[in-house]
């Protein structure tokens, strides 16, 4: 069988399901139109890597959505000097996208299989200033604090404290927040004083599994 025209998919991607519904930072479509996502996908997904949903990636972990994954990116504002944390390698995916558009990111697993496979994916495919960590992400990477930007790719029932102490001042976190189905996006600032909080669209992620968040899998 031929193997399709990858770089030609991802253009229309960025084009129908980023442009068109508002992803206007140049800086994110181009991220975008940069990565791989056929390349971070199981094998036997490949060929619908670039369709508008989200896909499996072993350990019953999805990619996100691309234009959930751009969403929370465009959201987060980030900036070429800025150290971010991302809460849910799964696949790598998010993380590589960011390593564009920042200076440090640190990426937060909790599942063996998928922090040796995106380690490894990472490192083949050369994005660099990424530091993937295996661990409960919940509580965040106290060691690598304070951070410009935090953003957790699974559902919490409440944003963890744990995270809001490691955001720096002026810094945003990007998180869904809900029950177990259903969740909105939440975008926190912090301010000198406190916390500036914003709802956005509502999303489904897979939970995010530890002591700041669920309990049971
Ligand atoms: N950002 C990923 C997709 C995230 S799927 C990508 O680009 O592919 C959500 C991931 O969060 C899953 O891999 C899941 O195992 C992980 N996860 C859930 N709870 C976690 C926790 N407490 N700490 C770290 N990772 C967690």
């Amino acid at each position: 069988m031929h193997e399709p025209d990858y770089d030609s998919l991802r253009k229309i991607m960025v084009e129908e399901q980023l442009r068109k519904r508002g992803i206007t930072d140049p800086g994110v479509l181009a991220a975008f139109l940069s990565v791989p996502r056929h390349l971070f996908v199981d094998a036997d997904w490949k060929t619908q890597a670039y369709e508008d949903r989200p896909l499996p990636i072993g350990a019953e972990q999805t990619i996100s959505q691309p234009y959930m994954a751009a969403l929370m990116t465009q959201w987060l504002c980030p900036s070429p000097e800025h150290r971010l944390l991302e809460i849910g390698t799964g696949s790598g995916y998010q993380a590589a996208v960011l390593s564009l558009l920042a200076h440090t990111v640190f990426t937060v697993e909790r599942i063996d299989v998928l922090y040796h496979n995106a380690s490894k994916r990472l490192t083949e495919l050369g994005y660099r200033g990424i530091t993937p960590l295996l661990g409960d992400g919940s509580t965040g990477h106290e060691s690598g604090a304070l951070y410009d930007g935090i953003l957790v790719t699974a559902g919490a029932p409440e944003i963890p404290e744990a995270l809001l102490a490691q955001l720096k001042e002026g810094g945003m976190l990007v998180a869904p927040v809900g029950d177990r189905q259903h969740q909105r996006l939440i975008r926190i600032r912090r301010h000198r004083n406190g916390f500036h909080r914003e709802e956005g669209t509502p999303c489904r992620f897979v939970p995010l599994l530890g002591a700041q968040g669920w309990q049971q899998p």
